[in-house]
């Protein structure tokens, strides 16, 4: 089941031109990377992207950027706080008249998993409290890919990570919860694996003044040991096994924008990547497998039961998984 779209109904329809240029030194199939590509497609040429040292800082090798935005790099820790600069700029330069406003700059934050909900978190929250004019856009390959694949606190429950060779104990922070806490007027949760979905919501937060998430899944070759050619499969498998939820908030409002007929099971997903070989292989871990699954069924139930309460749709159980 899908929401009816308003501005984009399919893939026709998205923009045609590429505000990213190919030949950068991104790992092939990088899903952060399409994400960012399909953001600034929409969003359009006039942006500058502040960028959190992360993976995604490799895009660009001083003098030169593959980006048609303008572009600032910050540490891990502080690009909130650099959007923040420049929001200040540019509204000081408008309002002197040194700036045509329409010559005006959507600030666009970049940043990981790792910067976003580790080390950069008291900045963005302070950013958002502030009320800040901005897009937040999070690739979430669910590690600290950049630098090994050390487990960030968005790993999921289980995950093989470089610092949790057994499997990670703890469980994945919930980065559009977190916003939700602080009263954004937007926030939002896409996949490259979908990027209708993905084009709408941005389309649809360009109305809105003030903070505006975007967590996006980055299927990660390398971190997830996954052929590049598999990551829109791998992103897929995601959404139908109900793992990646894809939902907007507008003023707090929740609605999940692609809601599964049928869920897969989680299996089906986790067999893919090598970060999960280890719940099947030597021996299978159908306790922890089990946790997995039935977080997501009760996840699913509890969607149902809020935004759906006037239909046929019964409560899942695990006979239902196919
Ligand atoms: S390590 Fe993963 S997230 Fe980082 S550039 Fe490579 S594919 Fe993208």
């Amino acid at each position: 089941m899908k929401v009816k779209r308003e501005f984009f109904r399919n893939l026709k329809e998205l923009p045609t031109e590429e505000l990213l240029a190919p030949g950068s030194p991104m790992c092939a199939g990088c899903g952060g990377l399409i994400t960012l590509r399909l953001v600034l497609k929409v969003l359009g040429p006039n942006v500058v992207v502040v960028n959190a040292a992360g993976c995604l800082t490799m895009l660009a090798a001083y003098p030169y950027s593959p980006l048609r935005a303008s572009w600032l790099y910050t540490t891990m820790g502080s690009a909130p706080a650099g959007a923040q600069g420049v929001r200040d700029a540019l509204d000081v330069l408008i309002a002197r008249g040194r700036l045509p406003a329409s010559e005006d700059l959507r600030v666009v934050v970049l940043a990981g998993d790792g910067s976003t909900l580790d080390i950069g978190l008291s900045s963005m929250s302070g950013a958002i409290h502030r009320g800040l004019d901005f897009h937040y856009i999070c690739y979430d390959n669910e590690a600290f890919g950049n630098t090994g694949f050390q487990g960030s606190s968005s790993s999921p429950f289980g995950s093989r990570t470089a610092t949790s060779p057994a499997g990670t104990t703890q469980h994945k922070k919930d980065l559009f919860a977190l916003w939700l806490a602080h009263r954004p007027p937007y926030a939002a949760t896409v996949s490259a694996a979908d990027p209708v979905d993905l084009a709408e919501k941005v389309r649809r937060s360009m109305q809105f003044r003030g903070p505006k998430l975007f967590v996006g899944l980055a299927t990660c070759p390398p971190g997830w040991g996954i052929d590049p050619a598999q990551g829109h499969h791998v992103g897929k498998l995601a959404l139908d096994t109900g793992i990646w939820p894809l939902k907007e908030a507008v003023h707090g409002e929740v609605r999940h924008t692609y809601v599964p007929d049928h869920l897969k099971p989680v299996e089906d997903y986790l067999q893919t990547q090598a970060r999960f070989h280890h719940l099947f292989s030597p021996q299978r871990h159908d306790d922890i497998l089990a946790t997995i699954q039935n977080e997501v069924i009760g996840y699913w139930n509890e969607v149902r039961h809020r935004e759906f309460p006037q239909t046929l749709l019964g409560e899942l159980s695990r006979a239902d998984l196919r």
